[in-house]
């Protein structure tokens, strides 16, 4: 079987357990993300609330060897045929449901400081996301200066904002600006903010998993609506680890809403929510078989892959297998967009596929 080499538009890391009480006065390391786990469950202890899980759907930590060390990572890429991995936070996911402006800031810092100088500086290949604060505008934007600073060519929203603070709220248009002047792409990962757990009993898993992907849709139908897209042509926006083939679907339906609804939408917009989209929205999926023909059949040019290693819902272990599956068949310059190319675009990167070793 010949190694098929992708880049992967969602990664995680695993961080360090003392990722925040080293670097944070105590007080606000004891409000910081705290995982404390028994035998079957995992309790998240984050600004004084806990999430409980169970421990199945974090087992991943200890699945792949370079989820904690970028050096091993390296080895597991290359066994994988992976170039390059966007990298998401694991438990930096839980700073997105902080409530307090000055550990939210703080944590952010610490993280992307740690990333920054530990995981970014140790390959090219470890491309980094930066997260953002998101109680206060000025919070955000001092955060992503800080982050292009350091290199990052990314940040991190929640598909779900803090409770008033909807992405058609005016108070961020100081962020979209300073994200289109820095070339900084703005990068939603599904589940991310409020808890996406709707359901409980029969089906409540699938159910669940579902529920986590509808925030990343809202996210670009409000980002469109709202005019930001239309505002700052130059703002790219990725929805991480949602899938691809609802983009069309999306687009189709907000262009029948613009169209039908014209008469009374505020703003109006100088393009058409499906050709903002289709330029300027880019969306990341593991295994779903529909993605590809969202790329070569509906002609929706941003499609891109992602391993999501090394969690649960990733394809660690059986990548090569996948890949082969999915694009096995597939034209050859629509299978590099998705696997290479749109990576590059997004990120503004430039991919050279390893040599055989
Ligand atoms: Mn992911």
């Amino acid at each position: 079987m010949d190694k098929i080499w992708a880049n992967s538009g969602d990664s995680h890391v695993l961080e360090p357990e003392d990722l925040w009480t080293s670097r944070l006065p105590a007080a606000l390391a004891a409000r910081a993300p705290r995982t404390v786990k028994d035998d079957r469950h995992e309790a998240i202890h984050v600004d004084g609330k806990t999430v409980f899980r169970t421990l199945a759907a974090f087992l991943e930590g200890a699945r792949a060897p370079g989820a904690y060390d970028p050096h091993l990572r390296l080895e597991d890429l290359d066994r994988e045929g992976v170039i390059n991995q966007v990298l998401f936070p694991s438990a930096g996911l839980w700073v997105y449901r902080i409530e307090d402006a000055e550990l939210w800031r703080s944590c952010a810092r610490a993280y992307n400081d740690w990333m920054a100088g530990e995981v970014m500086t140790v390959s090219p290949r470890l491309v980094g996301v930066a997260i953002l604060p998101q109680i206060s505008t000025a919070d955000a934007v001092a955060e992503l200066h800080h982050a292009a600073h350091l290199g990052f060519r990314a940040v991190m929203l929640a598909t779900s904002p803090p409770e008033g603070r909807e992405y058609n709220n005016p108070d961020w248009e100081p962020l979209w600006s300073a994200a289109e002047e820095a070339g900084m792409t703005l990068a939603f990962h599904v589940g991310t903010g409020a808890d996406p757990r709707m359901f409980r009993g029969e089906g409540a898993v699938v159910i669940n998993y579902v529920e986590t992907f509808v925030p990343g849709q809202r996210t670009v139908s409000v980002l469109t609506a709202s005019g930001v897209l239309d505002r700052h042509p130059k703002l790219k926006v990725f929805i991480a680890e949602g899938g691809a083939s609802w983009v069309p679907a999306l687009a189709d339906r907000m262009d029948e809403g613009y169209r039908q609804h014209g008469a009374f939408a505020s703003p109006k917009l100088s393009r058409l929510p499906s050709e903002m989209i289709y330029s300027q929205v880019f969306a990341s999926f593991q295994h779903d078989v529909s993605a590809v023909p969202a790329f070569a059949a509906m002609r929706y040019p941003n499609v891109l892959w992602g391993d999501d290693y090394p969690h649960l819902e990733g394809t660690f272990g059986h990548t090569q297998e996948t890949l082969h599956t999915l694009f096995d068949g597939v034209d050859a310059r629509a299978a590099d967009a998705m696997l290479v190319g749109n990576f590059d675009r997004l990120l503004g990167t430039t991919t050279a596929i390893p040599a055989p070793a």
